[in-house]
């Protein structure tokens, strides 16, 4: 079986992304075994034409098939904020602290029910012979009104998913996997894996 190669180089979605694609047969290598590959802007409206602009780039470089994802959090008081713009919210460079601060002071004056909000991913799959898959999943919930837990990363400390009271940083990784956007995402991009 192949190489399959993880296009980021975000160590905490690295792990959420080996727990699940493990098992599909395919040798997992990372950027870090290619240092020299090229930095993918991602700079397109959408998460699905980042996805596939960074897993295009990547699998060009390496001749490998690569598995890219982008994901983000959009607010409905904010009509869709942070979206694409979710890892830089606050400015460059991206700060987790910093995005969650700006954040919560955007919806201070938002009471609870209309702090809805969801979390998106996109995974596109390259295949050397130029196809490319997508999968998707999202993850509905709703923004709390201070952070709380030290688990995952991003906007896991204020993200209060659906059918649950703790945020996604007070969560177990494995109920978080179960039900994250990220989750849902890579089953059906592990389903594409296997079939390949
Ligand atoms: P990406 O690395 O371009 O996909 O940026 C995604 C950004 O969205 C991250 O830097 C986080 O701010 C946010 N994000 C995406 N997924 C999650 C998650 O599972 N938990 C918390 N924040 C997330």
């Amino acid at each position: 079986m192949g190489k399959l190669v993880l296009a980021t180089r975000n160590e905490k979605k690295k792990r959420e992304i080996l727990e699940i694609v493990e098992g599909t047969g395919f040798e997992i290598v990372t950027l870090r075994d290619f240092p020299h590959a090229p930095e993918v802007v991602e700079d397109a409206l959408t998460f699905k034409e980042n996805a596939i602009k960074k897993a295009t780039a990547i699998a060009d470089y390496t001749g490998c098939v690569t598995f890219a994802d982008d994901s983000g959090l959009e607010v409905d008081a904010l009509g869709g904020m942070p979206g694409v713009f979710s890892a830089r919210f606050a400015g460059e460079p991206s700060d987790d602290e910093r995005n969650n601060k700006m954040l919560l002071e955007m919806l201070k004056e938002v009471p609870a029910e209309k702090r809805t909000a969801r979390f998106r991913c996109v995974i596109a799959i390259a295949f050397p012979d130029g196809r490319i898959e997508t999968a998707d999943g999202v993850c509905e919930g709703h923004i709390g009104l201070e952070p709380r837990g030290q688990k995952g990363f991003g906007y896991d400390p204020l993200f209060i998913p659906d059918n649950y009271q703790q945020t996604f940083g007070e969560l177990p990784s494995e109920t978080k996997n179960a039900i994250s956007h990220r989750g849902q995402a890579l089953h059906r991009a592990g389903r594409i894996l296997r079939s390949f």
